[in-house]
């Protein structure tokens, strides 16, 4: 199907300009090594503030990188191993605006750790990228009663099923029905998919099949999200 029979969205979870008008380009640092990644550099330059397209450079745990100042940025646990102190005091050493973590699958952090940090650094907006995957039902409560806390869910929506109303665990597919339908939580979300890993336009055609009214999930919030930290 053409991408111009997609409604306009902004994807606040991609690592390649495709379909979406804007969005979080989000750079990837560091090992393994994906076909696709593009470095903090590469993000940047690509940023196009005029349709709302944002480049988000990647915080590697090199110590070199403790120096790097800028005020959205996205941490990546899993893999670089950082802990949620390292995380702590990085925030504390450049004030960030919007912190982008990722939450997929963090073995090595409980839901708790992200709360803490949210609860830490209420000057810093925290988009908890996957929405914990398996743990889903702690973001969405934290979405739901912790101002800071806005969730996108790229690459769990894909991996649980609910992009192709196939589900493989209906805890986590209920979940995000749940979370969209509740207008106090529904707000929180941004709409992002992680492409070119997982489907973008799937996850479009399948967001505005569910949704009565849209806009606000593919457009509006994320709208909502840069202008609250001040990116606009
Ligand atoms: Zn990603």
């Amino acid at each position: 199907m053409p991408a111009e029979t997609l409604p306009d969205f902004h994807d606040a979870h991609s690592h390649a300009v495709e379909h979406q008008r804007g969005g979080f380009l989000i750079a990837l640092e560091g090992e393994p090594r994906l076909p696709y990644m593009l470095s903090n550099q590469q993000v940047l330059a690509q940023e196009d503030r005029s349709r709302l397209l944002f480049g988000v450079p990647y915080v590697s745990h090199r110590g070199s990188d403790r120096s790097f100042d800028y005020p959205v940025v996205k941490y990546h646990a899993r893999r670089e191993g950082y802990s949620p102190s390292w995380v702590s005091v990085d925030l504390e050493r450049h004030p960030r605006r919007l912190a982008l973590i990722d939450t997929l699958n963090a073995i090595d952090w409980a839901p708790e750790s992200y709360l803490t940090l949210a609860r830490d650094h209420p000057q810093t907006q925290f988009l908890f990228c996957h929405a914990g995957g398996y743990d889903i039902l702690q973001f969405v409560k934290m979405a739901r009663f912790m101002p800071n806390v806005w969730l996108d869910f790229s690459a769990t929506q894909e991996i649980f099923g609910w992009v192709d109303r196939q589900s493989n665990l209906r805890a986590v597919t209920d979940a995000i029905d749940h979370a969209l339908a509740e207008p106090r939580i529904a707000r929180k979300l941004v709409f992002g998919t992680d492409n070119p890993g997982f489907r973008q336009a799937a996850a479009v055609r399948e967001a505005a099949r569910r949704l009565t009214a849209p806009h606000d999930y593919l457009v509006g919030n994320f709208e909502r999200l840069v202008a609250t930290v001040g990116l606009v």
